[in-house]
Formats: C-alpha cells, structure tokens, sequence
C-alpha cells in the first residue's frame, strides 16, 4: 500500500516536472529558475512522506496550527525542506509564522508588515516574503491593492524584510494569463524578481509569463476531499 503511494505520487511528481520544463522550454526559460511548490494543505503526514522520500523539498502549507500538527514530525525525514506559508496570516500569528516557516507569500497590508518585522528581529530569522496583491480587485479576497503596492514595498523596506517578489491568486473561472501578465509588469516596475503565481490547472500558462514559484496542490496529490 505504501509502496503504491510512493509510486503515484513519484509518477506525478515525474509528469508535472516534465510539463514545467516544457513550459519553460516554450518561453525560452530555464526549468531550474522554476520551483514548484507541493501544497500539502489537508493532506494527512502519511499522503506528504512519500513525496519526501521521492526527494522533494518545497511544501506549502495555508493554516499555521495545521502546519503545527505535521511538520515537526516531517522536518526530520529530511534536513532541507523549504515551508512555504500560502494562506491569510493574523498579525497575532506572526511570531509563531516565523518560527514555522521559511518563505511567507501572504503579506498583504502595513500592520502584516509591522507584526513580521518584529517577529523577524524578535527571532532573527529575516524569512523571504512576497508580497500578495489583490489583482483582480476582489473584495472578499486577501491581497494589496494595487495602489497601495508603493507604500507597503517602503514598509517592509524599513522593517528590513526581505522582500522575494510578488504573489498573486486570480479571480476563479476567468482566463488568469491578463493577471498573471499584470503581476509581472508590477513586479519589473518595483525591481522584483519572484513571481509566485500559477495553480494545478494553469501553472503551465503562469511559467510561460515568468513565474519563479508554482504552488500546486490537487495536480500533486489528488482532488481534495
Ligand atoms: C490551495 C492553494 C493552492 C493549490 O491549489 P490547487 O488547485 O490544488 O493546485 C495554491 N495557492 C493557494 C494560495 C492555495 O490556497
């Protein structure tokens, strides 16, 4: 039975790799500037293992107590496993967000900023950050306006967080390339390299537009239940 496991999740791993580096070859990149990231949110220690084990190091968790509960435990299986924060994060949370993580894509506002900036110096631990804009200007959805972009980039600035690059999660069921588009015209305007954009089902067209970081899920693991 795990055997099985370790050979579906090996032989998804082998396939999405293989359409990353397509994507890439079509837009004259190259497959090493790309990394996926393996959303493991909801998914259970025994299904996130045999990736591990298949050698893959990048995870992205979107809950700090879920995160909690299983990387402890999976950390120790291999020494260079890069947590990836993907989801809202409480400016109460931040303390424990630094301690838990290693990247954090979800900077969204100026009190966010403030609270990580603390944290960071609190820790001394300086964790990369993107910085996640509201491309579509949804109002139910997390993410810095556009406008606001400036003005949070000064901030971090003076908190000395280091800023990754930009984030990015389109409005659902409309064609996410414009947005994918937009967020990298925003982030060669501001002087950023990482581009954090593209899911399970467009990380192909999100490469082609000059993601660094895919954050894939369901393609990985199976739909979630
Ligand atoms: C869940 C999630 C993903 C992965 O979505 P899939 O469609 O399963 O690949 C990516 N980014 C964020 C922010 C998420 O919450």
């Amino acid at each position: 039975m795990q055997e099985a496991i370790r050979e579906t999740a090996q032989s998804r791993l082998n396939e999405i790799t293989a359409q990353m580096s397509a994507a890439a070859k079509l837009a004259s990149r190259v497959p090493a500037d790309i990394t996926l990231i393996a959303v493991s949110k909801t998914r259970s220690i025994g299904e996130i293992e045999p990736l591990i084990r298949a050698g893959h190091q990048s995870y992205g968790e979107n809950r700090i107590q879920e995160a909690q509960t299983k990387w402890p435990e999976l950390k120790k299986l291999d020494a260079g496993i890069v947590l990836h924060l993907i989801g809202q994060l409480q400016s109460n949370k931040a303390a424990e967000a630094v301690s838990m993580f290693d990247v954090i894509h979800s900077l969204d506002r100026l009190s966010l900023a403030t609270a990580l900036g603390k944290a960071m110096r609190d820790q001394g631990r300086f964790l990369s950050c993107f910085i996640q804009v509201n491309i579509g200007a949804e109002p139910q959805k997390g993410g810095c306006a556009i406008e606001a972009l400036p003005e949070l980039l000064a901030a971090t600035k003076a908190e000395n967080i280091p800023v990754a690059g930009l984030m990015c999660l389109p409005p659902a069921d409309i064609e996410p390339a414009p947005y994918f588009a937009l967020l990298a015209e925003l982030s060669a305007r501001y002087g950023l390299d990482g581009l954090s954009m593209g899911m399970s089902g467009d990380y192909q067209t999100a490469i082609m537009l000059g993601a660094t970081h895919i954050r894939v899920g369901s393609a990985l693991f199976g739909e979630r239940g």
